[in-house]
């Protein structure tokens, strides 16, 4: 059987995970197994044990031990890199096996979770070099007695907590950062899909990690998330989920004023202008708010789109987004799965039903798929919306577009821009004036022109506003991982003060 073009079967019986602490891995015992079911099929998929407190304790006393003992922070970068690479080579292998749990758990299709696993192999390889390539600076203008310069240290140990939409790729996006930086991890990925954070732990062993510096602790936000915001023995959280939670996990750090990197949420203005190519906007658009079932912190959920153009835009994505073939993740021809919980099909069904009642035109979709099991919503677009609707406001997380025309471009950044959130935008234009002066002026960490929801690990990804703090990936991204010290060096003999 070809895995690339043949629909996978389900698993014959859900797979047992332990957790990982101190290189070890640890069976459930008499703790609380979470049971998985996949959402696209209602089947149990995997187990996983919801860790306790104490679990937590012992995961920091490794991941602080392990970092003060210098087993890893004292490696060279060169050293560091070689075990991130050989992690890049490991992940290779399972790819397949990594894909299949992402799917199994998380509802996206089969040929979108093998991409993501294979993004999370560049973030390895990429992070594998800025660990040799991290470096501070020097002040050699401080007079002839006196050298200047400024190191950057491993912040120490990382708690790292992460969501469900991506739960492969948001790992791979701060683990290989975190440890090139030389800091230790104590993760706790979304308690729906941990499977993948736990395999990244028997890769990590197997190329050369020393015990204590990836530790997972799997368990519920209440519990174990918020154990983690709060630990003393922590010293930096990063904390990827929504922007309610995100506001609890500022007040949680406060106790010993931990750093905190934040990426949250997003509703993420798509600016087409009268003069794009109107085809492949629509395209791109429909791409940007179906991708993943909507369920992605940069999808595209707002169309700001010129109003000279509006009702011929509005048709041609209404075809795009009534031809998306939505259904069985297992299945390589499809494009959209699975919703991944029950709780965001809710919510999700609950704003379609709300840009109804408040008065938005719908054009297409607006409903539940029923494929005899699991959760499925059809790509849906509103027109006639309003600023003050909530389907225009708020994140809704899922497959569902309200259009907002707009005159001229002050005005289109008045509405892109009138939002609690900034995390990504995306212009389409094929004038070069509009698209720079544009995507200076729109207030988001992430600027795409004549694309969508693209990116690796060369340029940086966070938030302006209510989206977060601090930046993931790239040279920039490393660095959030690292205190600055600065070291005054006097040469020669001292001018003495006394006598
Ligand atoms: P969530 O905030 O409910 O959960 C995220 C993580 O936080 C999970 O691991 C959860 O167990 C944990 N958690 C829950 N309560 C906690 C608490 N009190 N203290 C500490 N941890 C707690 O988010 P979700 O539903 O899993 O994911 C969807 C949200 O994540 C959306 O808002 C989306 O925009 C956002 N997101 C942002 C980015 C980004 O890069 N900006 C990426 C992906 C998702």
């Amino acid at each position: 059987m070809n895995e690339k073009t043949s629909k996978l079967a389900l698993p014959s019986e859900p797979r047992t995970f332990g957790f990982f602490v101190d290189g070890e891995h640890i069976e459930a015992g008499n703790r609380v197994v979470l049971e998985r079911a996949s959402p696209a099929h209602d089947v149990c998929v995997t187990r996983i044990p919801c860790c306790t407190r104490e679990d937590l304790d012992k995961a920091v006393e490794a991941a602080r031990t392990a970092f003060d003992n210098r087993r890893w922070s004292g490696l060279s970068g060169g050293e560091r890199a070689s075990v991130l690479l050989k992690a890049a080579a490991g992940i290779r292998e399972r790819i397949d096996e990594i894909a299949y749990f992402e799917t199994l758990e998380n509802g996206k299709p089969i040929s979108q979770a093998r991409g993501e696993v294979e993004g999370g192999i560049g973030m390895f390889e990429y992070a594998a070099g800025v660990a040799r390539a991290l470096h501070g600076d020097s002040f050699n203008n401080l007079g002839d007695r006196m050298f200047g310069l400024v190191t950057r240290e491993p912040i120490g140990v990382v708690g790292l907590i992460t969501p469900w939409n991506f739960p492969f790729y948001i790992l791979c996006e701060r683990v290989p950062f975190i440890l090139a930086a030389g800091c230790t991890i104590v993760a706790k990925p979304s308690e729906e899909t941990s499977a993948s954070g736990l395999i990244l732990a028997e890769i990590l062993k197997e190329a050369g990690l020393p015990a204590g510096v990836y530790n997972v602790v799997p368990g519920t936000g209440n519990e174990i998330g918020q154990a983690i915001t709060e630990h003393a023995g922590i010293d930096m959280v990063s904390f990827t989920g929504s922007t309610a939670v995100g506001r609890s996990v500022v007040h949680a750090a406060a106790g010993n004023f931990k750093k905190l990197g934040l990426e949250l949420g997003g509703k993420n203005p798509q600016i087409v202008f009268a003069d794009a190519d109107l085809k492949d906007a629509a395209d791109g658009v429909a791409f940007g708010v179906a991708f993943n079932g909507g369920q992605c912190c940069v999808s595209g959920s707002v169309l700001v789109v010129e109003r000279s153009v509006a009702d011929e835009f509005e048709a041609l994505l209404a075809d795009k987004l009534s031809k998306i073939v939505v259904g069985d993740p297992l299945d390589p021809a499809t494009q959209v799965g699975a919703i991944t919980t029950e709780a965001q099909n809710t919510k999700i069904l609950n704003y379609i039903d709300a840009g109804k009642k408040e008065g938005a035109k719908l054009v297409c979709g607006g409903s539940a798929l029923d494929f005899g099991a699991g959760r499925f919503v059809a790509p849906t677009l509103f027109s006639e919306v309003t600023k003050k609707m909530s389907i225009a406001r708020e994140e809704i997380f899922g497959p569902v577009l309200g259009v907002l025309p707009f005159d001229g471009m002050e005005e289109a950044v008045r509405i892109a821009n009138d939002t609690e959130y900034g995390l990504a935008a995306s212009i389409w234009t094929k004038n070069i004036d509009k698209a720079t002066q544009v995507s200076r002026r729109v207030q988001a960490g992430r600027v795409w022109v004549n694309c969508t929801i693209t990116g690796g690990p060369e340029l940086p990804i966070g938030g302006f506003k209510q989206s977060g703090w601090g930046r993931e990936t790239s040279i920039y991204g490393i660095e959030e991982y690292t205190q600055i010290k600065s070291v005054h060096i006097e040469l020669g003999k001292r001018n003495h003060w006394i006598g």
